[in-house]
């Protein structure tokens, strides 16, 4: 009698009591055409619903009984399978971030959906450059702005992907249309991506590296050819040529037949830094971004299973591309906190590549002007190897940094949000035609409504955050939209002097409209940039110079370039200290570094002026100075001190429910356990920091250990309980080394 085949089988369901492999019993006709990673249908709970599943593993031997067992129905119809390495990878991010199996699975497994054989458009120049300068003398002519900018385009690129027209360049269906009629260019439908490797790059047709440069090529390249694979850091300020670098190393890692994957944050995700890679290496990369449907992610995966991409460009999911043979993941802007998923499970896109690239024995190289303190860490700790480009190739200097006190100003009677300084300097672009953009820095902080004789905030009456007074003059919560009228008279005290607490954008772009009247102000904060297109369609106006002055919040200082902009101004520079939070100091030293470098990347320097009333702190002194390893040191101090990451490892915990009691009391049972197992280092439990969202509330903890696996085993030993539970009202979130404290 043939021996029965079991198969292990994860179900996709997203709870805790059904994460667990299930055994089901191979019917004789599957037999060989299953493996670890297939999806199948199976009979599921007492109705025997078909449901998805996916193999984990196969044994010729249950502990269950043959006939309390049921068969595998048939296979999915999904037919892209993981294979054994994502499962691994699945495996390690349910450990290491704390999720279910099935959820991990679905984070590193593509969605399947209805296949829209997605076919891919470019444009393609049928004039010569001559040609396209008349066409361009008649677009100045009519100011037909987005005429202009494609044909701009075409003149550099003869082939632009349409994608990129769309999403990146901003120009509308009619425009293209408009151009084909007029045969200037053509469309190409490739319905697939091509087989035929169509990069070749001479090396003659590259720049001389640097120094520098050759030296970080050269050690990397050494390392591969040794077999020593290492996590690289690269730690070079803007325009130093970090993206040359990546691209030598990419180079050399497709010669050998290998793939890349490039991360880098969406918002950076900019048209020139896309161009570069397409005109280096050709139809092979492949751009993953949120504007991709899900049938066209499905599609780009496939094609990458299939060996037909190269080079997968896109922010953190991008990760899970699955690469036939992986030779190297790297991580632009390494320090953006986007890298860090928000959703359970909270994987850092850095730690889950290095892991990814262990899997592959492939390598991971990092790059940032301002290296995460944590990467920094572990460079300065010997666990990564560390690279510097000191030099700005592009020859264009740093801007001239200022701080102005803004305590200072108050007492010499400046009430204005403007300094003297930044006001002058204002008068003094405006006047040249030059430029501004005006940066505030309002993470943690909204434009609040407080009561000045009694200290009275209010706020949402079902979240646990001030309401924010907009222009309009009604009071929005920003965390579930609740919107009243603007009080007149204190609830608590009855006074009349109460109103909005320091300014937001609006009031910015109010008070620059009255000392400046008639220049014309852009506004980019969350209110402007909702839609899909919001934030791509303000930065063309300000890149078309539609206007003078940009007023924004964080989404202005990074990724892109505006070479007229010659001033920049950081408003309220110390807010983000102000946020309860570790990672505060860091925060605040990466923004204000950024923004000072969106000045002066033209021909003319740039001047920038940060306003503060904590002109001491060391996060302001060493950014002005753009000192980065002064800050870290400093930074570094503190961590230490207080055993944050990355001196020690973190976990916090979450729990949230309606039931106030109910959370309360399921946060003390599993604090009193954590602290049972690591009596030294565990915080709380307390109210989160935002008590309440949506009527739910949050309670939380905090387990601090130098040993990350110890925080692994308490976070299991948590599990444990709640697996045994019998009430499921409320949730449970782990994070580790968080970004933000809950
Ligand atoms: P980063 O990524 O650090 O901002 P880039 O790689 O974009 O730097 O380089 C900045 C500019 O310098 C780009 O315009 C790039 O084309 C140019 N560049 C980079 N490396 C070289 C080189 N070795 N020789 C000449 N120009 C270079
Ligand atoms: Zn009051
Ligand atoms: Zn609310």
């Amino acid at each position: 009698m043939p021996k029965t085949l079991y198969a292990k089988i994860i179900i996709d369901i997203s709870h805790e009591a059904v994460d667990r492999p299930f055994t089901y019993i191979v019917p004789e006709n599957l037999e060989g055409s299953l493996f670890v990673g297939q999806k199948v249908n199976v009979p599921f709970g007492r109705g025997n619903a078909l449901k998805k599943g996916i193999i984990v593993d196969f044994s010729d031997c249950s502990d269950i009984p043959a006939d309390k067992l049921k068969y595998i129905h048939s296979l999915s119809d999904s037919d892209i399978s993981l294979n054994d390495k994502r499962i691994a990878l699945a495996g390690w991010i349910k450990r290491n971030y704390g999720s279910t199996m099935a959820n991990a699975l679905k984070t590193v497994l593509p969605v399947k959906t209805k296949v829209s054989f997605s076919v891919k458009k470019t444009l393609v120049r049928t004039k010569t450059s001559e040609e396209l300068d008349e066409l361009i003398e008649t677009a100045m002519r009519k100011r037909n702005a987005a005429r202009l900018r494609l044909l701009f385009a075409l003149k550099e690129e003869p082939e632009i992907p349409k994608s990129i027209v769309d999403n990146k360049l901003h120009i509308g269906a009619s425009t293209v249309s408009k151009l084909v009629e007029d045969g200037v260019i053509f469309i190409r439908e490739d319905r697939i991506l091509r087989n035929s490797l169509s990069f070749e790059v001479s090396e003659d047709n590259l720049p001389e590296l640097s120094e520098e440069q050759a030296a970080i090529v050269n050690e990397i390249r050494r390392d591969t050819e040794r077999g020593d694979r290492h996590t690289y850091l690269i730690h070079g300020i803007t325009g130093s040529g970090k993206t040359e670098v990546y691209m030598r190393i990419i180079g050399d890692v497709l010669m050998q037949g290998k793939q890349a994957i490039v991360l880098i944050p969406e918002i950076a995700l900019t048209y020139q830094t896309l161009m570069r890679f397409y005109k280096r290496f050709g139809d092979r990369v492949c751009i993953m971004n949120s504007t991709l449907s899900k049938g066209e992610k499905y599609d780009l995966y496939e094609q990458a299973l299939k060996g037909n991409v190269d080079i997968v460009i896109g922010p953190r999911s991008a990760l899970f591309t699955p690469m036939p043979n992986l030779g190297v993941i790297i991580i632009d802007e390494e320090h953006e906190s986007s890298y860090k998923s928000e959703t359970v499970p909270k994987y850092h896109a850095r730690e889950t590549a290095v892991e990814l690239a262990r899997l592959y024995g492939a390598f991971v190289v990092l790059g940032s002007a301002t290296p995460s303190v944590d990467a920094y860490y572990r460079a300065e700790t010997g666990e990564y190897k560390l690279f510097k480009l000191n030099r700005r190739l592009t020859g264009n200097q740093l801007p001239e940094v200022t701080v102005a006190d803004m305590r200072a100003e108050l007492k010499a009677g400046n009430r204005s949000i403007f300094s003297r300084r930044l006001k002058m300097l204002m008068e003094d672009r405006i006047k040249k035609h030059q430029q501004i953009m005006l940066f505030l820095n309002r993470r943690g902080f909204a434009g609040f409504v407080s009561c000045r004789e009694c200290g009275f905030v209010v706020k949402c009456p079902h979240c646990d955050v001030s309401l924010s007074l907009h222009r309009n003059g009604k009071l929005v919560c920003h965390y579930c939209g609740y919107t009243q009228d603007n009080v007149k008279l204190c609830p608590q005290c009855g006074s009349k002097y109460i109103a909005g607490f320091k300014a937001g954008t609006e009031q910015v772009e109010a008070e620059v409209q009255k000392i400046f009247p008639g220049v014309r102000t852009l506004r980019m904060d969350a209110d402007t940039t909702a839609g899909k297109d919001g934030y791509e369609n303000i930065l063309t106006k300000f890149l078309d110079h539609e206007a003078d002055i940009l007023i924004g919040t964080q989404m202005i200082v990074k990724g892109h370039d505006f070479k007229d902009v010659t001033l920049m101004g950081v408003l309220a520079a110390d807010m983000s200290l102000f946020a309860a939070d570790y990672k505060a100091g860091e925060k605040t030293f990466q923004l204000i570094t950024q923004a000072a470098g969106r000045a002066g990347r033209g021909d003319d320097p740039g001047e920038v002026v940060v306003q503060t009333y904590k002109p001491d702190h060391y996060a302001i002194t060493h950014a002005a100075a753009q000192d980065y390893e002064g800050f870290y040191n400093e930074e570094v101090g503190y961590r230490e001190l207080m055993d944050y990451p990355p001196a020690a490892h973190m976990l916090s915990v979450l729990v949230t429910g309606a039931d106030e009691n109910g959370a309360e009391e399921l946060a003390g049972t599993l604090c009193s356990l954590a602290r049972e197992i690591n009596p030294s280092g565990v915080f709380g439990p307390a109210r989160a920091v935002i008590s309440k969202i949506n009527d739910v509330y949050r309670f939380c903890f905090y387990i601090k250990s130098k040993d990350y696996d110890k925080l692994v085993q308490i976070k299991d030993s948590l599990e444990e309980v709640l697996s045994k539970r019998t009430r499921f009202k409320e949730s449970v979130f782990f994070d580790f080394d968080p970004q933000n404290v809950n």
